[in-house]
Order: structure tokens, then sequence, then C-alpha cells
């Protein structure tokens, strides 16, 4: 089935919100195997948006609009959707019933042009909205023809989306689709697709698809099937290549474990305690490992120390060594890591330093971040060079402090050989801040284990190393 997703609201034609549902809608509908060929934006406009659903449904089966669901004049897709399908709107007094109930929770009057949000066009699914007033709506045309209309914000449009619209969608289309997610970090996603091209080229069922994040690559692969069991059957092989070729740069194989949850996973597995010392990125590990629920029993917490006194006072960085070297060095860095750890009594500490810019600073180039990891009272650094913006600078240091104690408490080590090698080696047009290079990798790799079924929910806490072969790696 061909699906069409159309975004109604001015603001976002005059760029004053991004849109993010567009880019939301169109991952959903490719996951559950929905052919997306064209997207659109529409202003609040009747007549303009009356045209291009009616195009719209000249080419496409299921017809996803969002936004102008709301109580106000300008918000009129439903109306103008209803009219293009020639249904007459009713007031739905469930719909009424559920409005006043909400309005009454949160201590609000209802007003009287609330209740446009109750008209629906007949011949309708009603969509329940837990998080917001205006009900969702799924129009049924003939055959597979299907207009949805979803309200515009995103806490109201994404939990409406995946309670209600695709278990309708998936009723529709009774073939079964599975998809799993690899998610690795370290490896950019340049030297990942490399690394996956021989199976991307040779795909078919399942389709293997990279997304690039900050300091990530997730790997997704999809299956259809006759069934859940035989798709799960089909991704099983290859998602087993694939963790092998990437090896512990992968953390976990479930959708929703992020980065920092897998981190937070593998120290509680090991009963290890963690605190941070940030300077360039001013709280933002903090901030990413404080959103793990349950973080409290782990981390002690985090110093922002952004002048070289403070790195001094509160974490005991030598004033001779900040003299010498600098804010931003990689003894500076371990100093800091190793200040934390003291200072808190935790078993792992990691620190960040560098210079987001956009100005050089103590002649130091705009990215070049130092990232400290102290381990049981061992410390290592690792040089890493980053482009962007400031903000860029500091999500992608962010990252890669994450990704860096991964690799500290599995192989402590190893890193500390590796760091060893780069710096004889130096390479000072390594922008991602690390290399890949096979050898240095199978230093790495020292405890030999292979990747295995067995080992996946260890993987996907992140807490089990890959040592594969490795054999792949040597791209750079
Ligand atoms: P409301 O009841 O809030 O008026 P609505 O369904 O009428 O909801 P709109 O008025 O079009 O939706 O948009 C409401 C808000 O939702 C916008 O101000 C914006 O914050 C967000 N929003 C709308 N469309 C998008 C989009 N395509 N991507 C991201 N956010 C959006
Ligand atoms: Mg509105």
């Amino acid at each position: 089935m061909v699906a069409e997703i159309i975004t109604v609201g001015t603001e976002i034609l005059l760029g004053n919100i991004v849109n993010t549902n567009a880019a939301y809608l169109a991952e959903q509908c490719a996951r559950i195997g929905l052919s997306c060929y064209y997207q659109e934006t529409v202003g609040d406009n009747a007549e303009r948006l009356a045209q291009t659903i009616r195009t719209a449904l000249g080419r496409a089966d299921i017809i996803v609009l969002c936004g102008g669901l709301g109580p106000t004049e300008d918000d009129l897709t439903k109306e103008t959707a209803a009219q293009v399908m020639g249904r007459p709107l009713h007031e739905d007094a469930g719909t009424i019933a559920a409005m006043r109930a909400y309005f009454e929770r949160r201590g609000i009057p209802f007003t009287p042009n609330n209740a446009k949000q109750a008209l629906i066009p007949e011949g309708s699914v009603i969509l329940e909205n837990p998080n917001g007033t205006a009900p969702g709506v799924i129009i049924e045309g003939e055959g597979n023809t299907r207009i949805v209309l979803l309200p515009g914000p995103p806490g109201e449009l994404r939990p409406m989306f995946e309670t209600s619209v695709l278990p309708y969608l998936k009723r529709m289309n009774p073939e079964h689709l599975v998809s799993r997610t690899i998610k690795e970090s370290g490896i950019g996603e340049s030297i990942a697709e490399t690394m996956l091209q021989d199976l991307i080229d040779g795909q078919t069922n399942p389709t293997i698809a990279t997304y690039a994040k900050v300091g990530e690559v997730h790997i997704r692969l999809t299956a259809k099937a006759d069934s859940p069991e035989e798709a799960g059957r089909l991704i099983d092989p290859v998602e087993r290549e694939i963790c092998e070729r990437f090896g512990d740069a992968v953390y976990t194989d479930r959708e929703d474990v992020t980065l920092e949850g897998a981190v937070v996973a593998m120290l509680r597995e090991r009963g290890m305690t963690l605190s941070t010392a940030e300077s360039c990125t001013g709280g933002m590990l903090a901030q990413r490992l404080t959103g793990v629920p349950g973080v409290s029993s782990l981390y002690a917490g985090g110093f922002v120390t952004y002048t070289c006194g403070e790195k001094h006072r509160m974490l005991g960085v030598p004033k001779e060594l900040l003299r010498e070297k600098g804010a931003i060095s990689k003894k500076t860095a371990r100093a800091m890591a190793a200040g934390a750890a003291k200072r808190t009594h935790t078993d792992v500490a990691l620190s960040v330093t560098g210079n987001a810019g956009p100005e050089p600073s103590e002649d130091k180039p705009v990215g070049l971040v130092y990232i400290g990891c102290s381990v049981n009272g061992r410390t290592w650094a690792r040089k890493c060079r980053f482009s962007g913006n400031r903000q860029k600078i500091r999500e992608c240091a962010t990252a890669e402090a994450l990704t860096f104690l991964r690799e500290c408490v599995m192989h402590g080590e190893a890193v500390e050989k590796r760091e060893h090698h780069d710096k004889k080696n130096r390479d000072e047009t390594n922008h991602g801040g690390k290399k890949h290079g096979g050898k240095k990798h199978d230093e790495m790799n020292h405890d030999g284990k292979k990747y295995g079924e067995k080992n996946r929910d260890e993987r996907n806490h992140g807490g089990k190393m890959h040592g594969g072969k490795r054999k792949d790696r040597s791209h750079e």
C-alpha cells in the first residue's frame, strides 16, 4: 500500500516550527512497509488543502494529515477532508463527554469553540486523545482508501499514532513486518555503511537501513513474513553477522535502549558507581545520565568546572599542570577524571574538556576535545577532533564520552595500548576523534568472546562484549 503525508500549518511554511511530524510519520510508515512517495506541507488555507488532498487521493491509499484539528478558526483540516470525501459532520456525544472530562481534570473552563473538535465525519473511526482535546479521525473510503487526521502537537500525535493508527494499519495489511534496530556507537556512518556494503547490496528480506545519529549509527533490519516468528527467523542470521562485524561497538539491539541507558546497565551489572567532571559540555553528560530511570543507585553526581580555578578547587587538578598544559589537554582530562573519582569515591569517573568554539581558546583549535576516564584508580584519555557549531561539538563530545567509558570499562588495558599506539602514529586529520583500524581494535579485543544468541540479553544491557574478528575494520 502507498501512503502520503500532508502536514498542515502556515507556521511550518514560514519556518517558525520544524516539521518533525513529517519525519516521524515517514519513519513510522516505512517501518510497517508502507511506501511513501510524496510529502507535502500546506498552509491553513481550505482551498489549497482541498486541492492537495485530492491530488494525494489520486496516487496513494493512505493519506496521513497532521495539524489543524484544534478549536480555532484556522484549524480546518477535518472540515476540509470531510468535504473532499463528501462526508457530513456530526457531533459525537462520547467525544464531547471525554473533552469535558479532560478540561475538568485540568481545571480549565470549557469554551463553546471547543465543541468543534467533537464534530466527526460520517463513516469514520474516532481515535482517542489522552494527551489533548482534539481526537484523531480515520475517514474510511472505498477499498483501501483512508484519510488519517492527527493533531499537530507531537506529544499528542506520537502516542495516538502508536496506540491507535499503527494497529489499525497493521490490521489492513495482514503481512507481518518485524523490525529490529542494532545500535552502535563510535564507528561513523560512512565506515559503518562500508562495513555493511555487501549485505546492503544483497538485501531483499530483511532490508537493511542505516540512520546516523550524533556519535552513533542505528542499523534497522526489517523482514516481511506470514508470521512475526518467521520474520524474526529471517532477521536473526543477518543480525548475528552484523554484530560480529561491529564487535563491541554494538551496545543494544533494542529500540528503547539508549547509549546512556546501556552505559548505566553495564555499570550496574558490574556493581560500579560513577561520577562526571565536565568543562565544555557544561553538564550535558550529567543530563543524559540522569535521564536514565534508576540511575541514582550508581551515579553519585557531576562537577561542572569551567575555569582552571574550579578545576583545581573542585577536582584537585594540580595548578602546575593547568599552568603548563592548560585546561584543554590529555593530562588535564585524566586529572579531572581522577579528581572526580577521588572526591566522590566512585569506581568510575568520566571527564570532558575541550574547545566547543566558535573562537580558538588557549590557542587550541575549535573542536579539540579530550575525554578522560578513570576506572578503579587507573585513568585513560582520548584526544578527539569534532567539527560543526558549538552545540554540535558539545553533543558529539558527550556521545563520545559515553562511548569511551564503555571501552575503558570493558577493555581498559587495551585502551591504554591503543592510546599509546595513537600517540606514536598520530594522524591530525582524524576528525571523528577515534580510529577503527583493524589492528588497534584487535588490541582492544582481547577477550576473544564471540557474539551469539545466548548473549543477547547481556548485550541489550550494554554489558556484553562482542569480540568478533573485526576482519572488515580496515577501511580507514
Ligand atoms: P491545537 O489543538 O494545539 O491547535 P492542532 O491539531 O490544531 O492542535 P496545529 O494548530 O496545526 O495543530 O499545531 C499546534 C502545534 O503543534 C504547533 O504550534 C506546533 O508546536 C505543533 N506542530 C504542528 N504541526 C507540526 C509539525 N508538522 N511538526 C512538528 N510540530 C508541529
Ligand atoms: Mg491549532
